[in-house]
């Protein structure tokens, strides 16, 4: 009988490895680690994009992934017109279970601490097929924590930014010797940017001379405030009378507040709003902002390391190292204005931050062709610390 299976004996003998994107946030994070994936020829990159990036709303961010040029990319809506996070969760777990269920990956590599890795996560860990969890073990505070975590008693392989993060995950009950450290994959691109500010700003049609960056999302435990948040922080955004590029939010609870507070930005000439920017475009335009403001990961990330001053607004990042670093605020209109007043004084301090980035893709794909994850036991045993 004839086979079905067109594939050649080489293709069918990859180890298939698929990664799961649901964001802007997390694509960055492993881009890098997809293309090494991807220019093999020993594993098969297959991408399932899903989440915010279907979303014309949210910038249509798929582009960015499509852009790459990877040959095996899945796209799966997985949000209702209320981008209700439980029903994303449920809807994801489905559809990735039947993705899963005709790929047969032999590993699912997964970012961060959204819904999208967790229904990953989860299909994984159910079907036993070996889960890599990019970023557990890091502290930020809100629901993201809770995410993060339960992600990772489900992976079977933790990919950590730093011997913190390990020491967290082993607090968790986690077996050192499912551990790597590979460093933030997002901060080793920073270097490989050689984007030019003209570009970035021909490209976006931004001619400011002097601006800031804006980027402001909702927590979610706070759903029942973010309108007067968000409000707080467009009136002082005004009052200050500078330039800004504001970023919209995620698709969290309570987006919709912040999206209808930015209306009233809108037409201001000093303003400029986008769902979303390229990331070699966002990196350009970030290293020569005055500032950033609002509560992005980014601000003690990216920005910290490049010396740009920030102002973290509200609790979100309550939990992160390097918050020491930048100026804090309530979400208040006043508190917010003055320290933008004062950020020009904060750069010194931001100078002496000290960001080690690590060669991320490489060891990831050092530790790949090593088997070293695939002598990993999908039978989890909790490790416990002697008291
Ligand atoms: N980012 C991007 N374009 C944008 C905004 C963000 O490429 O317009 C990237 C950037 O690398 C940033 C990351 O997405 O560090 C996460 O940013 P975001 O504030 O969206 O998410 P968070 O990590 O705070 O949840």
């Amino acid at each position: 009988m004839k086979s079905h299976n067109t594939k050649s004996q080489e293709q069918r003998d990859k180890r298939k490895i698929v990664f799961v994107t649901g964001t802007r946030a997390d694509f960055s994070k492993i881009k890098s680690l997809m293309g090494k994936v991807e220019d093999s020829n020993d594993f098969e990159l297959f991408v399932f994009v899903t989440g915010m990036h279907l979303s014309s709303y949210f910038g249509a961010t798929v582009g960015e992934v499509e852009k790459n040029g990877f040959k095996n990319i899945f796209k799966f809506i997985n949000y209702d017109k209320y981008y209700q996070m439980d029903k994303a969760l449920a809807i994801t777990i489905d559809g990735f279970s039947r993705f899963v269920n005709e790929v047969q990956p032999d590993l699912i590599v997964i970012h961060g601490d959204r819904i999208e890795p967790l229904a990953a996560a989860i299909v994984g860990s159910l079907n036993n097929i070996l889960v890599a969890h990019i970023e557990g073990g890091e502290i930020s505070g809100t629901i993201d924590d809770s995410l993060r975590h339960a992600i990772s008693k489900l992976a079977h392989i933790h990919l950590v930014n730093d011997e913190k993060a390990k020491q967290i995950l082993m607090q968790l009950g986690e077996n050192e010797d499912s551990i790597f450290v590979i460093g933030s994959p997002d901060m080793e691109l920073l270097g490989h940017n050689t984007l030019s500010l003209k570009e970035a700003k021909e490209y976006y049609d931004i001619d400011f001379e002097n601006y800031a960056i804006v980027m402001f999302h909702p927590v979610t435990t706070e759903f029942m405030n973010m309108k007067t948040q968000s409000e707080n922080l467009v009136s002082a955004l005004k009052a200050s009378g500078k330039n800004y590029i504001v970023i919209y939010p995620n698709n969290d609870l309570g987006f919709e507040f912040i999206i209808e507070s930015y209306e009233a930005l809108r037409g201001l000439s000093n303003f400029r709003l986008f769902p979303s920017l390229r990331f070699e475009y966002f990196i350009a335009l970030l290293k020569n902002a005055d500032f950033i403001i609002g509560n992005s990961s980014c601000i003690l990330k990216e920005a910290l390391y490049l010396g740009i001053p920030g102002i973290l607004v509200g609790s979100r990042q309550n939990g992160r190292a390097g918050s020491q670093s930048v100026l804090k605020v309530e979400a208040q209109s006043s508190e917010i204005l003055q320290a933008i007043g004062q950020i020009h004084e904060n750069k010194s301090k931001v100078d002496e931050t000290h960001i080690e980035i690590l060669d991320s893709s490489e060891r990831f794909f050092a530790y790949l062709q090593s088997n070293a994850f695939f002598e990993i036991p999908t039978q989890k045993v909790f490790r416990k610390i002697v008291m």
